[in-house]
């Protein structure tokens, strides 16, 4: 193992140039499985060989902003596009809740027809039916206010990935009415309002850099994020990124031990784009320091319409058939699938502002 990297495993407050370091070591072998060595025995400390499930509820794929990379952004007039009724969230929830899920994820693009009113009242019908289930939303930036309604309502937790951490390279991402500054904002409002908060990145998204990368981990520190969610980039036909490669699956591997080391107790997803790259990806993930999956949840009907990027897969099966599917990979990498919350460790009752 290089010595950085060993280093690394003792104290992990290095300097960005030790990041940037650290970071190209990711094709030297014995560096990369001494770190997912260390990721697995950090893991297993805090989780066992638990693995959690989380269903993903992809309510609206209508969006008003212009993200570069997505399939969804306002930009692309080929989506078609849908938003679920209250009752067929509710009814996702329910098969869920059967399923043994105890956690559901509220994901969209950044829909204004879900006024903050709107989606207070489909939180607050969730967390009434489903009293002993976890409620993420991962719905974009809102305003302070409009968060601490959401959490009023019985959100616990808020998904928000930083994207990037480095300005230009957000400005490469995003158009200029997007500003990181404002992204990091809202994920301080969301700590300050008692969320259990993740941020996170693409890898290998067209412009990042090693120093990228770095200052990605250097946020990550910096924040302490209950969760981080990351995954490769991979192009969507209808984007101007379209001819761009995808990111690299064993770089996104390699950032999963790396997170682990850095943030001990972080719930860390094996991500479906992982999944998508690489047909064993998300047991990969699992096998180098992740701990949480996220099966789709959504009706089979509206799954290919939230087309983030091509070949996304698990756009066929009911959702029990995912979760059958997953729990079998997940028991073939050693690790079991258990229907509990999974709360972010330390949380006992956060305060609601
Ligand atoms: N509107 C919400 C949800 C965005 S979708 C929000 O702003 O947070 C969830 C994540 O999918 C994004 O944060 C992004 O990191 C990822 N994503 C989008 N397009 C992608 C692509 N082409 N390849 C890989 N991941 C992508």
């Amino acid at each position: 193992m290089k010595e950085i990297a060993k280093r690394y495993i003792k104290d992990t407050d290095i300097t960005k140039e030790e990041w940037i370091e650290l970071l190209g070591c990711a094709e030297d072998p014995d560096t990369v499985q001494g770190l997912a060595k260390e990721a697995v025995r950090i893991r297993k400390q805090y989780y066992g060989e638990k693995v959690y499930v989380r269903g993903l509820i992809e309510f609206t794929n209508y969006c008003k902003n212009d993200c570069y990379y997505c399939g969804i952004r306002r930009g692309n007039l080929h989506a078609c596009r849908y938003r679920l009724r209250k009752e067929e969230i509710l009814d996702c929830c329910r098969e869920g809740y059967q399923l043994g899920f105890r956690t559901f994820v509220l994901q969209g693009g950044e829909d204004r027809w879900f006024t903050d009113e709107r989606m207070a009242e489909i939180i607050r019908a969730i967390r009434e039916t489903y009293p002993d289930c976890a409620i993420t939303l991962s719905i974009g930036e809102r305003s302070k206010e409009s968060y601490r309604l959401f959490r009023q309502a019985g959100a616990d937790r808020y998904l928000l990935r930083h994207e990037t951490a480095n300005e230009r390279h957000y400005g490469t991402l995003h158009p200029s009415s997007m500003s990181l500054a404002v992204r990091k904002q809202c994920l301080h409002d969301l700590r300050e309002l008692g969320y259990q908060v993740g941020a996170g990145f693409m890898v290998g998204s067209p412009g990042q850099t090693l120093n990228c990368l770095a200052e990605d981990l250097m946020f990550l520190k910096e924040l302490k994020p209950h969760m981080v969610g990351i995954g490769p980039f991979i192009p969507h036909h209808d984007t101007i990124f379209a001819k761009e490669p995808a990111g690299s699956v064993s770089m996104t591997l390699y950032l999963l031990s790396l997170i682990r080391i850095l943030l001990p107790q972080v719930l860390l997803p094996a991500t479906t784009a992982l999944g998508t790259l690489d047909p064993k990806g998300r047991e990969k993930g699992l096998s180098v320091g992740a701990n949480v999956v996220m099966p789709n949840l959504s009706p089979v009907q509206n799954r290919k319409q939230y087309d983030l990027y091509d070949n996304k897969i698990c756009t066929g099966e009911e959702a029990a058939e995912c979760l059958v599917c997953l729990a079998q990979r997940v028991q073939r990498v050693g690790y079991h699938l258990v229907h509990e919350r999974g709360d972010a460790y330390g949380i006992e009752k956060e305060p609601i502002l």
